[in-house]
């Protein structure tokens, strides 16, 4: 039957086909006289946001009403997969509105990082992909750190109007909007109990104060980020969980690193240096030398240069070459798995890639 059931909390399509996307009901559930989806009878029953994904149009056209409504917008962002965590075209459907740029999971960066810099590029890389920020700030939505700043900014800059939170899957939007809801007191029984906003936007909403209300918005899904390509088991291994160790490689030129079998980075030409490795402590680093690399990749991807494990294979798209001159302290960065820092120097390196994940260099954060 072709009837279109709505749920009574965000106003979104119902569906009961897919659990991970928006909407989802499970069957059962549409026997009861109020229905709501999946998403809104866990923050209703346990004061919990859990992300739905959208395919990116449903998603641009969601967000797009926003620019009739004021309010400031919490941009959040991934910083260990800036690119792919990053929604393009945001400017245009936001509108003036002002957004702040929040980057996520600083309790992964080793000690030694300088957020400064780190803030500096993040706000660069937003300009460049066309997305002027008022700010930037660096929180652990998990741990907890960097809130009260980001609370008192979000004051200053709402001017007591509503307050957007978008960001793609996995940037830890969930983790971010519980944090949110769990300091601030008294808005556990907000939430509670004027809950149903029927709002027809589709996005959750929580009362600020009696005007205002943040709005968490449906995460979109990038194409871009390594972890679409990848199997669960993989993800778990690729995703740093505590504080990134460096691993540190000695290279002569005509030496290879394989990360796993994910990405791989060659040393075509300079003196010998160190190679530090910032990914995930459990992905293993594989050195080789450069003339054997191909065939060391073609014989034991998934085996001994793994992930990816059997089910990746199956759907990774091939490594592409991504050829750099670099001077001066760089980072090679392989967004979603990490990054390489060369030392103060000249080299000549080729970075390889699941194609379709774009490799980029910066300035060091170290
Ligand atoms: P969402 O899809 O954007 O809602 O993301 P989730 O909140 O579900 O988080 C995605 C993953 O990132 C989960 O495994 C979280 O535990 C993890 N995560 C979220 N925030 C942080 C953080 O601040 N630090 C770390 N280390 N992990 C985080």
């Amino acid at each position: 039957n072709t009837e279109e059931i709505h749920c009574q909390g965000c106003g979104v399509l119902i569906q009961t086909e897919n659990q991970n996307e928006a909407g989802f009901a499970p069957k059962s559930a549409l026997d009861r006289e109020v229905v709501i989806c999946k998403r809104c009878f866990r923050l209703k029953h346990y004061n919990e946001v859990q992300d739905v994904a959208l395919t990116d149009d449903d998603f641009l056209k969601m967000i797009s009403q926003i620019r009739h409504n004021q309010g400031l917008i919490i941009k959040l962002v991934d910083i260990f997969d800036f690119n792919g965590s990053f929604i393009s075209g945001l400017q245009r459907l936001t509108g003036t509105n002002p957004i702040i740029l929040v980057g996520n999971k600083v309790d992964l960066l080793p000690k030694s990082t300088n957020k400064n810099k780190l803030k500096q590029w993040l706000q660069m890389s937003a300009k460049e992909l066309g997305l002027p920020v008022q700010d930037v700030f660096l929180i652990s939505a998990y741990k907890g750190v960097g809130m009260e700043r980001l609370k008192t900014a979000m004051e200053q800059y709402r001017k007591r109007k509503d307050v957007y939170v978008v960001g793609s899957t996995n940037v830890g939007k969930s983790t971010f909007i519980n944090q949110l809801i769990n300091q601030s007191t008294g808005v556990n029984d907000a939430i509670t109990t004027s809950y149903f906003p029927g709002t027809t936007l589709g996005f959750i909403e929580i009362p600020l104060d009696d005007k205002s209300s943040l709005f968490d918005t449906p995460g979109v899904i990038n194409r871009t980020q390594v972890a679409h390509y990848i199997s669960d088991e993989d993800l778990k291994v690729i995703t740093p969980k505590k504080e990134i160790k460096p691993r540190v490689f000695q290279l002569n030129e005509k030496q290879t690193l394989f990360f796993g079998g994910l990405a791989r980075i060659d040393f075509e030409q300079g003196l010998r240096q160190s190679f530090v490795c910032y990914f995930s402590n459990e992905l293993t680093i594989h050195r080789t030398k450069l003339d054997n690399a191909d065939e060391l990749y073609r014989n034991h991807v998934g085996e001994m240069l793994k992930p990816p494990n059997q089910d990746t294979i199956a759907k990774l798209p091939p490594l592409r070459a991504h050829n750099f001159r670099v001077k001066g302290k760089t980072d090679i960065v392989f967004p979603g798995l990490g990054w390489v820092t060369l030392p103060d120097g000249e080299a000549t390196i080729t970075a390889h890639s699941p194609e379709g994940v774009p490799v980029s260099i910066r300035s060091s954060l170290i």
